[in-house]
């Protein structure tokens, strides 16, 4: 291998050393030097979160520490990638930089600023599958471009051969990398990212959910959560999905794949190496709603910020829209309630207190949540979309804004409007014992399973008994979910149909 001919791998949402084909292309080129850059304007955009940035910047000490014990110092770097990246390729001499490709609106502005500027310098820029299953041109070249609804898009996505899965190399053959400016190197020995004093003058919020019950970041951490999953709780994922008080009833593997501590592909090759079940099936199904998303977003990239649906073009939500200093957090109304978990109906509230105290939400619960929001409150859904973002571990741009526009029936292919959640109905269905509900709202710990998704409706010795005073110890609803569903109906009713 010649040091003549150096690469550099940039790192984004693609924190692993296995399947990783841009890794694969670089090191059949030359010698690489890793790079991962924080770029403040995502530290501090429009959906930051510390709850990200906290296990973010640990699992870059995990591939730090991966790639040293492969041969290679992974490099950091703090400022706008336009800047950093052209600066550090000059730094190292390299002829080219690689990365996974990106599909979100974001990711594509900064890679196409970031090519121009390497361009300029005579640097060819390289961008490689590796985030989702299949990248959106695949699927529309099997045919007539992709499908916004999820049924064909799932069909054409099981019919096309997942492409190879590639080992993680054993050696990374190193650039030899002198003090350049551009970026420091990574020890983790030594403090890791955190001690890089361009990180700590950051002064990184701590984060909002309780660390020890984060999951632990890096790879070896994904892979071991991988196998476990795979052994003991893919088999009866159809079933028990939508158990909200069931832990292992879903895979929790939301944030690997949101950091890319796991190849999507290779996830599926190993769900389809243990064999055809009712589960892997489903599970499969879920992993084609990402690769769904993240397509739809990439063909429509304006539908990050609006409805995709036109009849909401102009609407007003009733309840509020973004922006509004009525629905804004810290404002006493029900939009804080909300956030707080305080609406008086307890699937709602557990759900809500789940995410803050642990970064992550059942998914049955987010829908229930997102329907309560933008239904029965008739409050901007995209209120609900920052709140998600600001707290959610795997929050991922695309995935939040089509389960948000899923639940608010405002997305391509959403549930249609007139279907309301019901809060009381839903929890006696999926939260049949009520553990979830008293696990995340201990007011109610007290309170018989019969009343628990319904606590008002307790007589006054009923709620002695069970120590919980509705409107004291517990809030009594902040609407009445047979009105509100009427309300609703009415508004979403009287929106001029889709053009
Ligand atoms: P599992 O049930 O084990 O599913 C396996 C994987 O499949 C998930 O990790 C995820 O990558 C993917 N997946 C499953 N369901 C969906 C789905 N409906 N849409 C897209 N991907 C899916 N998922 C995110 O990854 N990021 C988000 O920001 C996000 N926001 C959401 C917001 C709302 C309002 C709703 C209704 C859903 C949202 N989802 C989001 C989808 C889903 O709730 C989560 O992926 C899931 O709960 C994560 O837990 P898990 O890893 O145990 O999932």
């Amino acid at each position: 291998m010649t040091e003549s001919v150096r690469q550099v791998v940039w790192f984004r949402r693609d924190l692993r050393v296995h399947d990783h084909p841009a890794l694969a292309g670089a090191l059949a080129r030359g010698a690489v030097a890793p790079l991962f850059v924080l770029d403040p304007s995502l530290l501090r955009g429009r959906f930051a979160s510390s709850n990200r940035v906290w296990f973010l910047l640990r699992a870059v000490d995990a591939l730090a520490a991966t790639l040293r014990e492969r041969g290679a110092t992974l490099h950091l770097g703090v400022g706008s990638p336009a800047e950093v990246v052209p600066a550090f390729a000059r730094d190292v001499g390299a002829s080219d930089v690689w990365v996974s490709r990106d599909l979100a609106p974001y990711g594509r502005r900064r890679d196409l600023a970031v090519a121009e500027a390497l361009g300029a310098a005579g640097v060819g820029f390289h961008a490689r599958a590796g985030l989702v299953v299949h990248e959106p041109e695949v699927l529309d070249r099997a045919g007539g471009g992709t499908p916004a609804v999820f049924t064909p898009f799932l069909r054409r996505w099981e019919r096309e051969a997942v492409r190879v899965v590639l080992p993680a190399p054993d050696r990374i053959p190193a650039v030899m990398t002198g003090s350049g400016a551009a970026a420091q190197a990574v020890d983790p020995l030594a403090g890791g990212v955190l001690a890089i004093p361009a990180v700590a003058r950051l002064r990184l919020e701590p984060p909002t959910a309780d660390p020890s019950r984060l999951p632990e970041p890096g790879e070896g951490a994904a892979r071991t959560r991988l196998t476990h999953w795979l052994d003991s709780g893919l088999a009866a994922y159809d079933e028990r999905r939508n158990e909200l008080g069931d832990p292992s009833g879903t895979s929790r593997l939301g944030v690997d794949l949101r950091f890319g501590l796991l190849s999507p592909a290779e996830v599926v090759q190993q769900v389809r190496m243990r064999g055809e079940s009712r589960g892997a099936l489903r599970f499969l199904s879920q992993l084609a709603w990402r690769d769904f998303y993240a397509h739809l977003l990439w063909h429509r990239p304006e539908a990050a910020r609006a409805a995709a649906r036109t009849r909401f073009a102009g609407a007003r939500w009733p309840g509020g829209q973004l922006g509004d200093s009525a629905v804004a957090p810290g404002f006493d109304g029900p939009a804080e309630a909300w956030r707080q978990g305080r609406t008086g109906y307890p699937i709602v509230d557990a759900g809500m207190r789940q995410l803050a105290a642990t970064g992550w939400m059942h998914n049955r619960a987010r829908m229930v949540v997102a329907s309560f929001l933008a239904k029965d409150l008739l409050i901007d859904w995209r209120v609900g979309e920052a709140h998600f973002m600001r707290h959610l571990l795997d929050g991922d741009p695309a995935s939040n804004l089509g389960g948000w526009q899923w639940a608010a029936s405002t997305g391509v292919d959403a549930q249609p409007w007139f279907r309301v959640f019901n809060p009381v109905t839903q929890g006696r269905r999926f939260d049949a014992d009520g553990g979830y509900v008293r696990r995340w709202v201990p007011e109610l710990a007290m309170v018989p399973s019969a009343r628990v998704h319904a606590p008002w409706t307790m007589t006054g010795e009923e709620q002695a008994e069970a120590r919980c005073r509705i409107g004291i110890d517990y809030p009594a609803p902040i609407v009445d979910h047979a009105a509100a569903r009427e309300r609703a109906l009415a508004w979403f009713g009287s929106l001029r149909p889709d053009a």
